[in-house]
């Protein structure tokens, strides 16, 4: 029996990409008493699998914690294998507003002590004694009322591109760390304010709401579903969005865009900007906001030193990495001396600027028709040379192509110069292996689409 993947990232995009099916993001998370999570977890690693649902899950004794992309016709598949578990019955799934059929690329699930590292011994107050729900509109309500306190329970990172009006938005990296910070800051408060708290699906106040009425606070709040389900609602319901930015989110998408407003900036050059990306030199991948020009100039890297580094030849570039820790590497905390313009605490909700294509509907990326033509071989740093094999098809000057790959991301570019085998040509046919100058970097197996205009 499979119980583990057998994909690795880039095989299970190109598989996504082929297929060409739309998949939906979304999360979910329950508290309930689990006997044997071990044989939870390889139950539903054979239930999903089998239904192509990829995600990060992880189970523990008191429950699971997941986050998912499922494909959009085996949805409500899906959803009967939840409802074969008791205390997952009629279970809310925050769907995510925007989709990315390459948010998940492998289906982990991970057996862990619990569901959320919260740092706190559930022994010694009662979990089940929660904050009161509320919807957006309510929400919305409380946080008019002069006499509310509104709490941000994610990280710098995240508040940092989106947060409510108003919120404390404490300088943390961990849900863990902000819990006695927030009890010391709001001490004179307990008695007669509205305690309001959120974070991104909910889960994170779960805990933490039960825990600040065991700290002695009367009036605790949660935003039902985090600031996921508040979008949607938003949406749905036409409510104004108090929040600003960007929900940053733990996928390959690394923020949900909710309004245009850019309360962020680029923390290389400080121009507004809310884009995250991972520094390029893969023994760093420091989690950091760039603008497309620092992109550009900095080839995706976060520092000079970083950038050298990716020029070298890859030998030596394992030999430095040699000794070094690069444990948690997507979500390192994010912080450098090398990043000018990184703040973090409670960080000002200014709005700098506004994004450009709000909220892309999923519908309109479909309609850009496009072919798979071939695939990338190989990437000439020191000369940003990118060279493709074409598989199928051609490929002329002028044309546009979609370059795309699960670390890449999806980048369209112009040809505006083309060497076929080595040689200057105008046109490229099936079989050949084709060079071009490329302002970034491409990686072996990134998929190579020729975009059709209509
Ligand atoms: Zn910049
Ligand atoms: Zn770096």
């Amino acid at each position: 029996m499979q119980l583990y993947n057998t994909l690795s990232a880039e095989e299970r995009a190109q598989l996504i990409d082929e297929v060409g099916k739309e998949r939906l993001t979304l999360s979910f998370y329950a508290y309930a008493k689990i006997e044997n999570p071990k044989k939870f977890r390889d139950d539903l690693f054979i239930a999903w699998n089998a239904l192509d649902a990829l995600g990060r899950i992880y189970v523990a004794h008191e429950g699971i914690n997941a986050q998912m992309s499922v494909p959009a016709d085996n949805f409500e598949a899906f959803r009967e294998t939840l409802e074969a578990y008791d205390f997952m019955k009629g279970i809310r799934l925050n769907v995510a507003v925007e989709q990315d059929n390459h948010s998940f690329l492998k289906l982990t699930i991970k057996v862990r002590n619990k569901i959320v590292a919260d740092g706190l011994n559930d022994d010694t107050f009662d979990v089940t004694n929660k904050g009161i729900h509320l919807k957006a509109k309510e929400f919305n309500n409380l946080l008019a009322d002069p006499n509310t306190i509104v709490v941000d329970f994610r990280n710098h990172y995240e508040s940092e591109v989106g947060h409510f009006e108003g919120a404390i938005t404490p300088d943390v990296e961990s849900f863990r760390e902000s819990l006695p910070i927030i009890n010391e800051q709001l001490q004179d408060y307990k008695e007669d304010k509205n305690l309001l708290m959120y974070c991104t699906g909910g889960i994170r106040c779960e805990k933490a709401s039960a825990y600040f009425k065991h700290q002695g606070f009367k009036n605790v709040y949660q935003l039902e579903g985090g600031i996921i389900e508040y979008a949607r609602q938003v949406k749905e319901e036409g409510i104004e969005s108090k929040f600003l930015g960007k929900n940053f989110v733990f996928d390959h998408r690394l923020g949900e865009r909710i309004t245009d407003d850019i309360i962020a900036q680029c923390h290389q050059c400080g121009k507004p900007c809310d884009n995250h990306t991972n520094c390029a030199n893969d023994a760093c991948h420091l989690l950091f906001i760039q603008c497309d020009e620092c992109k550009a100039a900095m080839e995706n890297c976060c520092s000079a030193e970083c950038l050298e580094i990716i020029h070298l030849p890859l030998e030596q570039q394992v030999e430095l990495r040699k000794g070094l820790q690069v444990g948690n590497k997507i979500f390192r905390k994010g912080k450098s001396p090398a990043l000018k313009f990184k703040h973090s605490g409670n960080s000002s909700t200014q709005i700098l600027a506004k994004a450009k294509a709000a909220t892309k509907d999923i519908r309109q990326k479909i309609k850009v028709k496009k072919v798979c033509i071939g695939k990338g071989e190989h990437y000439y740093s020191k000369s940003q040379i990118g060279q493709f094999l074409i598989e199928k098809g051609d490929l002329a000057l002028g044309e546009k192509v979609l370059i795309s790959g699960p670390t890449t991301g999806k980048q369209e570019f112009t040809i505006t110069q083309l060497f076929v085998n080595g040689h200057p040509a105008e046109t490229a046919k099936e079989g050949d292996q084709i060079t071009f100058k490329i302002p970034f970097r491409i990686r072996l197996s990134d998929k190579l689409y020729k975009i059709l205009e209509d």
